[in-house]
């Protein structure tokens, strides 16, 4: 793959080709088709319905997947409610030791789940492989320690689980979504029926299977398959006591509203539209590999993305210039390369959707830039796109796109940036890129987000806790705070 010489030659030297490395899908195995993980077994979809799920790399069929119907719904939840007095009454420290062998199986196991990851979900093999797999594993690590402390993580409180929870994630984190998901609810003694999304059920199946071989009492862990009526007759479930939900904040209202006025707890993880705010004082360097970083990752399929920018006008030229510099030397193309920096687009209607907003960006006459290199023609891609001196009002800065697309705002003063950046429905993350502690201190505590990154982007670590302000949902996952949602 040649990569071009960028017009500013500011910085980097790009005159070379990359060898394709790509990872080898030798090792892996993926069954034709896949039924439904319910108290324990894998059991044919009474509903005798199945779907394909396809490589968005390359649009062929990986595998047929069950659509668990109303019927199968009850099944999994009484599953669930059945295991439900043994598990919550084992020994605490018993429960820890089935979290920890999770944990160790899916370390062991780490390359075949990497690669089925990215070619489920069109993620780059350099990210299922150091970030999604590693930091599932250390999720289950770190619930699996706090299973026997409750008592000291909750001092003075008589800790006891909710029950069965309805756990609903979406597709851009598979497996990793699924372990924020089950490993707090199964430290603190609950059963759970996990419903990953439905163009990526994969990693979620394979982890049943590890499931299944790790011993796991029947029951404690229950996964279906089926799109947003499958979750939505979950959530319904009237013996459910729990809904966690990542997703859009359409169906987070959806939720909200199917739930109102029963018993059942909820946690919601929706959207974001997170400001990545650059003052002039910052290590601009840094800087302009942080706003890579928050915004391409994962294609952008991030619902804590970077994705509007707030350059501090002085330095306004210059970043934008090693922006597009930068932009040059990123390579889009097969997720299973290891020099892939940006993969595939999950899906064609999602791909739909980001072209849509590149549309209203043209059609709003916002001057904007892209590298003129080819990208593959089969499967779903789309090229890294940043949008110049949006107003505020832009459709491109107050919607979520969910993909490659940055917008670049301008800022004078801390007051200024501060307004702006709060200006949004949204409130999941934002970044402060600054050489002052103060600054970065007093922009943390004065922006509506959840997460606030100071001189880095998109960190994440399971001791700390992840979650958002207004219309980005509420209640919090990972750390302690993410125990408390498994409590009564
Ligand atoms: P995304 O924008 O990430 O596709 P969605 O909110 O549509 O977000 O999907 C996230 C998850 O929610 C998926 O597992 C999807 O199947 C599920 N889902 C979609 N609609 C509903 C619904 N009405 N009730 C419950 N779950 C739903």
């Amino acid at each position: 793959m040649k990569q071009k010489q960028n017009s500013f030659s500011l910085k980097y030297d790009t005159e070379w080709e990359y060898a394709p490395a790509p990872e080898s899908t030798a090792h892996i195995e993926l069954k034709p088709k896949y039924d439904l993980f319910i108290g324990g077994k894998f059991l044919a979809p009474k509903s005798k319905k199945y779907f394909k799920t396809i490589n968005p790399a390359n649009e062929k069929v990986l595998a047929e997947v069950a659509e668990a119907g109303t019927e199968d719904v009850n099944d999994a939840v009484s599953a669930a409610r059945k295991a439900f007095p043994k598990w919550s009454s084992m020994p605490a420290k018993e429960r820890g030791k089935y979290l920890f062998r999770i944990a160790r199986l899916i370390q062991e196991r780490a390359r075949e789940f990497s690669v089925i990851e990215s070619m489920d979900g069109g993620k780059p093999i350099r990210e299922s492989r150091d970030i999604d797999i590693p930091l599932a594993a250390a999720h289950f690590f770190y619930y699996a320690g706090w299973a026997d402390k409750l008592e000291y993580a909750f001092p003075n409180r008589k800790v006891e689980p909710l029950g069965v929870a309805a756990q609903i994630i979406p597709w851009n984190f598979p497996l990793l979504m699924a372990a924020w998901k089950i490993a707090p609810a199964l430290a603190c003694g609950n059963c759970v029926v996990l419903k990953p999304a439905e163009t990526t059920p994969l990693t979620a199946l394979k982890l049943a299977e590890l499931i299944q071989e790790s011993g796991l009492p029947v029951g404690v862990v229950n996964i279906i398959t089926g799109d947003g009526k499958t979750g939505a007759a979950l959530v319904e479930h009237p013996d459910v006591d729990k809904i966690a939900f990542t997703g859009s904040t359409e169906v987070g209202k959806l939720i909200q509203k199917s739930i109102a006025g029963t018993n059942k707890k909820a946690t919601l993880e929706l959207g974001g539209k997170g400001a990545n705010i650059i003052f002039e004082d910052a290590p601009i360097d840094q800087a302009v590999e942080g706003i890579i970083n928050g915004i391409f990752f994962n294609q952008g399929h991030v619902c804590c993305a970077g994705s509007r920018l707030f350059v501090q006008e002085s330095i306004k030229t210059v970043v934008e210039q090693k922006l597009k510099a930068r932009l040059e030397t990123l390579i889009v193309g097969d997720p299973l390369d290891k020099n892939t920096d940006i993969g595939a687009i999950n899906s064609k209607q999602q791909l739909e959707t980001i072209k849509n907003y590149l549309k209203i960006g043209k059609e709003e006459g916002l001057e904007s830039f892209q590298v003129k290199s080819s990208i593959p023609k089969k499967g779903f891609f789309c090229q890294p796109t940043l949008f110049f001196d949006v107003a505020q009002s832009s459709r491109l800065v107050q919607e979520e796109i969910f993909g490659p697309v940055l917008t670049i705002q301008t800022f004078r003063t801390v007051d200024e940036v501060i307004e702006k950046a709060n200006n949004t429905p949204y409130g999941l993350s934002a970044g402060v890129w600054t050489d002052k502690g103060s600054k970065a201190f007093n922009l943390s505590s004065r922006l509506k987000a959840g997460v606030v990154w100071a001189n880095t982007f998109n960190k994440f670590d399971p001791t700390s806790p992840f979650g958002g302000y207004k219309e980005s949902g509420f209640g919090r996952e990972g750390g302690l705070h993410g125990l408390e949602a498994y409590l009564k």
